[in-house]
């Protein structure tokens, strides 16, 4: 069956309204996570082929948050789902207004290969939890994985509400071709900006999730082990292969020494080598040499020394960086953690809006001055202060970027409510309708209706 087939038989689907009946959502939600659960060996199989994730990994920053965005819309989605009431201004009383979200139709989710399961799959959660019929179509990069996720979803759900399509460019362009009600795109920016596009031909909604440089911003009262010790475990992560790791760090320069003192000792009791079995591969040779070429050897205070064969680049610390340096040029996306200096909070805030606004921002300070200097002066998607990365792991905290970094958010409810189009209403009873407003007008009407309006 051919694509548009599909699309049409999904749309026909979703006319029968089966969706919008919330124990249909609920039942299918936990159908996914049954399969999931499982198929969990398969799951942790593919992806280790694919680029050697571990099973901690995998379950810890993948499984785990698909299964609790599942239980949380299984628990929810009648209440999100519920009509809202909105107040009634005096000019239309005695009626009642209220707000229905109504689920988008037929949805297109394009995945990212870095987490190829959670950020295929909680999108997909959140249309289902909507009441949307669902084409997903991962990142083709971990086939693997791609494949997986089409033979689990194929297998067990009806394709005329869940269908799973495998492909690249050339499978995702004939799919943006057809009209969806909404398209939900993670990704990098060139590619976000090649969906917008193609989207503002049908004038469907999109959301996109989108990278950037995330900064980490590190004042010199810190806490410096404690400050090393999470920033590492947020940028090694995945091999640091991570759309909201930080990217670059901003440390105030009398600390700098004892910060990189601090994280080459979490860098070391970690263990990330070619040996261990924890530690992620570069996800494919493009990206290993990508990589690669930007480590300037004049400025490795550690790391370093990559393994083509194997496709492992150590935690790499880059000291002396300036923001002309080609590391800087480009959001980095592996295991390269430049680190630059600054005198002054003002400095380090001017250096990072310089850059387009990233995805996340973390800054690691006391200072109440900081925080609030910060999170008032610098715009970002979302980010944390003295962490990095968990904010992620949030459902009460929409997730996405701004300006740059991406278009709308998801995640918990707000995923639920990216999904749906909140229809509003006014109601009114036929028993009464002042004369006010209709002709023939006259300066008495007009003056009472200015004093009641204002
Ligand atoms: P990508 O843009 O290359 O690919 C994303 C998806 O788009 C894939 O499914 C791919 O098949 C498809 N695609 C690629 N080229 C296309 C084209 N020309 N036309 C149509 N479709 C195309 O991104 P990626 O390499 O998979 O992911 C890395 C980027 O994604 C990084 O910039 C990262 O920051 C960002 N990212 C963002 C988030 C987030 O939640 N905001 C999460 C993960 C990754």
């Amino acid at each position: 069956m051919n694509y548009q087939e599909v699309i049409d038989q999904q749309r026909q689907f979703f006319n029968t309204n089966t969706t919008k009946d919330i124990s249909f959502r609920i039942k299918e939600l936990k159908r996914l996570k049954n399969v999931l659960k499982k198929n969990e060996a398969l799951l942790y199989d593919s992806i280790y082929k694919d680029f050697k994730k571990s099973e901690f990994e995998t379950y810890t920053t993948e499984l785990s948050i698909i299964y609790n965005e599942i239980d949380l819309a299984v628990s929810k989605v009648k209440k999100w789902s519920r009509k809202k009431k909105a107040s009634t201004g005096l000019t239309n009383l005695p009626g009642k207004s209220y707000i229905i979200p109504e689920p988008y139709g037929t949805v297109l989710v394009i995945g990212a290969w870095n987490y190829p399961y959670q950020l295929s799959l909680c999108p997909a959660i959140a249309a289902i939890a909507a009441g949307c019929t669902v084409v997903l179509k991962p990142s083709e990069v971990p086939s693997r994985t791609a494949a997986t996720m089409a033979k689990l979803i194929n297998e067990n759900f009806d394709g005329a509400f869940f269908k799973v399509f495998e492909g690249g460019v050339k499978e995702t362009t004939d799919l943006l071709n057809i009209k969806f009600d909404k398209i939900f795109f993670t990704g990098s920016v060139p590619v976000g900006k090649i969906i917008y596009q193609a989207a503002a031909k049908h004038l469907t909604p999109v959301t996109l999730e989108l990278g950037g440089k995330s900064p980490a911003i590190i004042t010199k009262d810190v806490n410096i082990d404690m400050t090393a010790k999470r920033l590492v475990w947020g940028k090694f992560l995945n091999a640091g292969q991570t759309c909201i790791a930080p990217d670059y760090v901003l440390v105030q320069s009398d600390i700098k020494d004892k910060f990189l003192l601090a994280v080459k000792k979490y860098i070391e009791r970690s263990d990330y080598n070619v040996d261990n079995q924890n530690y992620t591969q570069i996800i494919n040779d493009k990206n290993f040499d990508r990589l690669k070429d930007m480590i300037d050897d004049d400025k490795i205070y550690l790391g370093g020394d990559c393994n083509k064969e194997e496709r492992i680049i150590p935690p790499t610390i880059l000291n002396d960086v300036e923001f002309s340096d080609k590391v800087m040029q480009d959001e980095i996306f592996g295991p390269i953690l430049p680190v630059l200096t600054f005198e002054t909070i003002n400095e380090a805030i001017k250096k990072v809006n310089n850059l387009a606004k990233p995805l996340s921002c973390y800054v690691f300070t006391k200072s109440s001055v900081v925080k609030k200097k910060v999170l008032n002066e610098i715009s970002f998607g979302g980010g944390a202060i003295n962490d990095a990365v968990m904010h992620f792991t949030e459902h009460t905290l929409p997730f996405g970027g701004v300006g740059d970094s991406g278009i709308g958010s998801y995640h918990g409810k707000y995923g639920f409510d990216t999904f749906s189009h909140f229809k509003s209403v006014l109601q009114k009873p036929f028993w009464i309708e002042p004369n006010i407003k209709y002709a023939p007008y006259s300066p008495g009407k007009l003056k009472l209706l200015k004093r009641i309006i204002g």
